[in-house]
């Protein structure tokens, strides 16, 4: 798994926005974020002017810090999206969209996305009702994903399902939650993905 050593709250706060690293408290008042809105460290409230690179390299700090990507997994993702016909910029964040623990996550079965790729790495989750344990696995149009059954007494599971509308599933996902089962309706497009990111900033430092 990709990992960050650093307190996931302080991701957020570098990157000047809320990246709902941590699940439940990033929607309350106790967000880090909410509280100190300036980056952490010693000079963290000093006023710096950002180079256009430094811009560039936020941005994609940012989309790898949400996703829990490392830099060579991405940079993968955003050589198969330059070959692709199509936006670049859209077409990475649509990759990213599509692996499976950020659909089990956005199908509300796991608090964030770290917690997902836990459920996915212990086979909890079966893709078109086969064991699938891959979380960087990409799911396609008409995929049935859902929560093994021996698996759906796991006691967090219920809890944030109980809690997903007010998260919301995005419009191409489909979820049942009696049946602990979801479906991807399309592909996702840049308006279907809820992410505030200027990804064409990324595409111009990769293509320097
Ligand atoms: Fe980020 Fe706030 Fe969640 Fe911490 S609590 S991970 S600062 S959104």
């Amino acid at each position: 798994m990709a990992r960050y050593r650093e307190a996931l709250c302080r991701l957020c706060r570098r990157e000047g926005q809320k990246l709902f690293l941590k699940g439940d408290r990033c929607y309350t008042d106790k967000c880090a974020f909410e509280r100190r809105k300036y980056p952490p460290g010693q000079h963290g409230t000093a006023r710096t002017k950002i180079s256009d690179y430094g811009l560039q390299l936020r941005e994609k700090q940012k989309v790898k810090r949400i996703y829990g990507v490392l830099e060579r997994q991405f940079r993968k993702y955003f050589k198969e999206a330059q070959k692709k016909k199509g936006v670049t910029g859209e077409l990475l964040l649509q990759f990213l969209e599509r692996r499976l623990d950020n659909v089990v996550y956005r199908l509300g079965f796991a608090v964030n996305r770290r917690q997902a790729r836990q459920l996915v790495n212990h086979g909890h989750i079966l893709v078109n009702g086969r064991r699938v344990d891959i979380p960087s696995y990409r799911v396609k149009e008409g995929d049935v994903i859902e929560v093994k059954e021996e698996s759906r007494k796991i006691p967090f599971i219920d809890e944030n399902l109980s809690k997903v509308e007010h998260r919301g599933v995005p419009e191409w996902l489909e979820l049942n939650a009696e049946a602990y089962r979801g479906k991807v309706l399309s592909l996702p497009t840049r308006e279907q993905i809820p992410l505030d990111v200027k990804e064409h900033l990324i595409v111009e430092l990769y293509s320097k």
